[in-house]
């Protein structure tokens, strides 16, 4: 699929898309992430209730040095798969929302993958959008969170922070990742005093040790600055994917949480002090 034939504009981001950045030189990418003048994206989406408050613009990018198991967006991890769009582009796009985001107290999310492997670009962008006095969020893992300035946190109004599990070693076998560095920005974020919402998702057999769940509790009601925790049960419809790029899934028998397990765990976020849902 060429680029130029993909609409920027997805239904959803569980369109799988791939190598439609593919055709840009290797120095060309090196520059455009360094100045953040472009960026790759997987797409955009509009009407999302789930990604910040109210209805939000949600641009997904691509790109993230995580291999979470349960990843619903394998085709974001590389950076390639996604849209070169400048920032003006991008901006426009954003623009065309911007009456409609106001009336239904909305705005523009950045997701992904993961941004802030285009921390440039997403600066940028998030400078343009409140310009148009449209609120903003980043969804992020945290994991590269110190490549924002304390001055370029200040034109982010909502962090959504994925903490993934407490345990070292039970997240590294999850993400492929230290969790240090995560814990280390929401301890930045609570210090800036800027709002966190947690998400975290909840996966039989993988994020549902209740003394795990505790520990992150305790870590989110011990911030100070997380508004709200969001439990995402874990589901199958984006398998597809993992089938489709040929990746090894290895939670093909994991099935959703049951309903007690996913009240049990927002019961452990509210025993916490916090509000959970
Ligand atoms: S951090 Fe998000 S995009 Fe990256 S692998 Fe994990 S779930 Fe997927």
């Amino acid at each position: 699929m060429a680029a130029g034939k993909t609409s920027l504009e997805a239904k959803s981001p569980y369109e799988l898309r791939v190598n439609l950045g593919r055709d840009m030189p290797e120095s060309d990418v090196r520059s455009a992430l360094a100045s953040g003048d472009m960026g790759f994206l997987h797409s955009f989406t509009t009407g999302s209730t789930v990604d910040g408050p109210g209805v939000r613009v949600v641009a997904w990018t691509t790109g993230c040095m995580y291999r979470c198991l349960y990843c619903h967006n394998p085709d974001t991890w590389t950076m390639s798969n996604g849209i070169p769009v400048t920032v003006a582009k991008a901006t426009e796009q954003l623009r065309k929302y911007r009456q409609g985001l106001k009336v239904m107290s909305g705005g523009f999310t950045l997701s992904g993958g993961e941004a802030l492997m285009q921390d440039r670009f997403a600066v940028k962008l998030f400078a343009a959008a409140r310009r148009m006095g449209i609120h903003t969020a980043l969804d992020t893992n945290g994991y590269l969170g110190d490549r924002l300035s304390d001055e370029e946190l200040e034109t982010i109004d909502l962090v959504l922070l994925d903490i993934k599990t407490w345990d070292p070693e039970r997240h590294k076998k999850l993400t492929g990742m230290d969790p240090g560095p995560t814990l280390a920005f929401a301890r930045r974020l609570a210090a800036a005093n800027r709002p966190i919402w947690l998400r975290f998702v909840l996966v039989p057999g993988l994020t549902d040790d209740p003394e795990d769940i505790s520990k992150i509790a305790g870590f989110g009601a011990g911030l100070g600055n997380v508004q709200r925790v969001d439990v995402l049960p874990f589901h199958q419809m984006r398998r597809y994917k993992w089938e489709k790029l040929k990746l090894n899934y290895q939670l093909g028998q994991t099935e959703a949480p049951p309903p007690r397990v996913v009240d049990r765990t927002i019961g452990i976020f509210r025993a916490a002090g916090l509000t959970a849902y």
